[in-house]
C-alpha cells in the first residue's frame, strides 16, 4: 500500500498555493501587522504568496548551502590526507639530510686527521732534511780537510816525506810518524764512511716519509671526493625538500581558501537559519492563533448555555476503496509525531474524492497554510459519547466548497471539498485531526481511531 504522508514537498507547489492568514502572521516580524480588514483579499493573497515563496527559497538555499559545505568538507579532508603524506615525506627527507650531514661531518673529521698526519709527515721530512744538511756539512768539511792534508802530503811529495824523515831523530820515530799519518787517514776514511752510511739511512728514511706523505695525500684526495659526493647528494635531497615545501605551501594555501569558503558558508547558513527560525516561529504563532480562535468560540458557546454536537461522528471519506496511509503518532522528521490520521484514495490525483463532514460544528477557520495546505478547522463543542469538547481539522484539500466559509455551520455528512495534496504533503490524501479542549486551556490532539472505527478493516 502506497504511503502518502504529510511532509515536505517541492517548492513549486508552495508558490502556487495561497493562504489567507499565514501572510499576516509571517509578516509580523518585518512589518507592522495589518488586520485582515485593512487589507483587501487580493493584497492578502499577494503577501501570502510572497511569504510562501520566501520560505521555500530559504529552505532551498539552506539545502544548497549544506551541499556546498559537504563538498568543501570532502575537499578539505582530501587535502588533509595529502598534507599528512607530505609531512611524512618531508620527515624522511629531513632524516636523509641529517644522516648525510653526519657522514659529511665524519668525513670532515677524517680530512682534518689526514691533514694533521700529513703535517706531521712534512715536519719529520724537514727534520730529516736538516739532519742531512748537517751531516752533509760535516762530510764536506771532513773531505776538505782530508783533501788538504793529502794534497800537502802528496804535492810536497818525497821532499816532504824526506823532510819528515829528516826531522825525525831516528827511524823509529820516522816510522811512528808515518804510521800516525796513515792511521789518521784511515780514521778520517772510517768516519767519512760512517757519515755517508748515516746519510744513506737518512735518505731511505726521507724516501719512506715521502712515500707515506703521498699515500696520505692520496687518501685525503679520496675522502675529499667522497665528501663532495655526499655534499652533492645532500644538495639533491634539499632540492627535493624545497620542491615538496612549495607543493605543501600550495596545498596549505588551498586549505586556507577552502576554510574561508566554509566559514562564509557557515555564516550564510546561520543567517538563513535565523530567518527560517523566524518563519517557523510565525508558524507556531499561527497554531497559537487557531488555539485562541477555538477557545474564543468555546467561551462564546458556553455563554449561550453550552454547545454540543449531535449524534456520533462518522468517517470523513465515504469511499470503500480508500485506506489509512499513516496513523496518529507516527514519527516525523521535524521531531513532532503525526497529530492526525492520513486517509488516501487510489488514483486520487486524477479522480475527485469528496470529503464529508464527520461531525457538525462551526467553521472557525479556513484558508491556506504552507504546512496544512487548504484547511478547515471546525469547532464541534461537547461531544457527548466522549464527554469532551472537541474540534476537528481537515487538511490538504485540492479545493474547499464555497459554502464552507468562516463562521458557517456545517452539518454531519455535508460535502466540505475535494481531497488534494496542498501544503506539506507527498500525495493526495486527507489529514484528519481531532483536538480535545483540556481544562488547562490548551488543545490536545488525540488518535481519531479512539472516536471512529477504521472502516477498511
Ligand atoms: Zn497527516
Amino acid at each position: 500500500m502506497r504511503r502518502k504522508i504529510c511532509g515536505p514537498k517541492p517548492a513549486g507547489a508552495f508558490r502556487r498555493a495561497l493562504c489567507a492568514l499565514l501572510a499576516a502572521v509571517l509578516l509580523a516580524g518585518s512589518l507592522p501587522l495589518p488586520s485582515s480588514a485593512e487589507l483587501s483579499q487580493a493584497e492578502l493573497e499577494q503577501e501570502r504568496a510572497k511569504t510562501e515563496e520566501r520560505i521555500a527559497q530559504r529552505e532551498a538555499e539552506l539545502k544548497s548551502l549544506a551541499k556546498d559545505k559537504a563538498n568543501q568538507e570532502k575537499r578539505i579532508d582530501l587535502l588533509a590526507g595529502q598534507i599528512a603524506d607530505m609531512d611524512a615525506k618531508a620527515k624522511l627527507l629531513d632524516q636523509s639530510v641529517a644522516s648525510l650531514d653526519k657522514s659529511i661531518r665524519q668525513l670532515t673529521a677524517r680530512i682534518e686527521n689526514l691533514q694533521g698526519e700529513i703535517a706531521d709527515c712534512e715536519h719529520r721530512i724537514a727534520e730529516i732534511r736538516k739532519q742531512k744538511a748537517d751531516k752533509d756539512a760535516v762530510i764536506q768539511r771532513m773531505q776538505v780537510e782530508l783533501m788538504g792534508r793529502l794534497r800537502n802530503q802528496y804535492m810536497d811529495g818525497p821532499a816532504s816525506n824526506l823532510q819528515l824523515l829528516l826531522d825525525s831523530d831516528d827511524l823509529t820515530s820516522f816510522l811512528t810518524m808515518a804510521e800516525y799519518i796513515s792511521k789518521v787517514a784511515a780514521r778520517d776514511q772510517e768516519l767519512r764512511l760512517a757519515l755517508e752510511q748515516e746519510m744513506a739511512d737518512l735518505m731511505v728514511l726521507e724516501a719512506q716519509e715521502n712515500q707515506q706523505k703521498s699515500a696520505l695525500n692520496e687518501k685525503l684526495e679520496q675522502v675529499r671526493v667522497d665528501s663532495a659526493e655526499l655534499e652533492q647528494q645532500k644538495k639533491a635531497v634539499q632540492a627535493d625538500k624545497a620542491e615538496l615545501q612549495k607543493e605543501y605551501d600550495k596545498l596549505s594555501q588551498t586549505q586556507r581558501e577552502i576554510q574561508t569558503i566554509l566559514d562564509s558558508l557557515d555564516k550564510k547558513s546561520a543567517a538563513v537559519e535565523r530567518l527560517l527560525a523566524a518563519d517557523r516561529k510565525a508558524e507556531q504563532e499561527f497554531e497559537a492563533r487557531i488555539n485562541a480562535l477555538i477557545w474564543a468560540k468555546q467561551k462564546e458557546q458556553s455563554a449561550k448555555g453550552g454547545p454540543s454536537a449531535k449524534g456520533e461522528m462518522i468517517w470523513p471519506v465515504q469511499y470503500a476503496n480508500c485506506y489509512i496511509s499513516d496513523y496518529f503518532g507516527a514519527p516525523r522528521e521535524t521531531g513532532t509525531p503525526h497529530k492526525g490520521l492520513d486517509i488516501s484514495a487510489p488514483g486520487a490525483n486524477d479522480k475527485t474524492y469528496y470529503i464529508t463532514c464527520a461531525l457538525e460544528g462551526e467553521v472557525i477557520d479556513t484558508g491556506f497554510e504552507r504546512s496544512m495546505g487548504n484547511y478547515i478547522v471546525i469547532y464541534n463543542g461537547l461531544y457527548s459519547p466522549k464527554g469532551k469538547e472537541i474540534t476537528t481539522t481537515y487538511m490538504h484539500f485540492r479545493s474547499i466548497d464555497s459554502a464552507v466559509r468562516k463562521g458557517a455551520v456545517v452539518s454531519q455528512g455535508q460535502r466540505l471539498g475535494v481531497m488534494g495534496t496542498t501544503g506539506r504533503s507527498t500525495g493526495t490524501h486527507l489529514h484528519f485531526q481531532i483536538g480535545e479542549l483540556s481544562s488547562s486551556g490548551g488543545v490536545t490532539y488525540v488518535d481519531p481511531l479512539k472516536y471512529i472505527q477504521n472502516p477498511y478493516k
